[in-house]
């Protein structure tokens, strides 16, 4: 379950790294030099979605926790 974690955690860092990494010019209205330019929903998108599938998972591991330590305490 742990290295699971482990595995789940090096892949979202991975992908928060791959998109503030892009450096390409042709798309928003900012200059892609400009740290503004990371607030672009092309760009935002991607780590709002790895935010909720984040949240998503640590709530489904935290009821996972909850439902094994009470069934140990019966
Ligand atoms: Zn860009």
């Amino acid at each position: 379950m742990a290295r699971g974690l482990e595995r789940l955690l090096a892949v979202g860092i991975c992908g928060l790294c791959t998109t503030t990494l892009w450096a390409h010019p042709g798309h928003g209205e900012t200059d892609p030099t400009s740290p503004l330019h990371a607030a672009e929903p092309i760009h935002l998108l991607p780590v709002a979605a790895l935010a909720v599938v984040a949240c998503a998972v640590f709530l489904l591991v935290r009821k996972l926790v909850v439902k094994r330590s009470s069934a140990r305490q019966r």
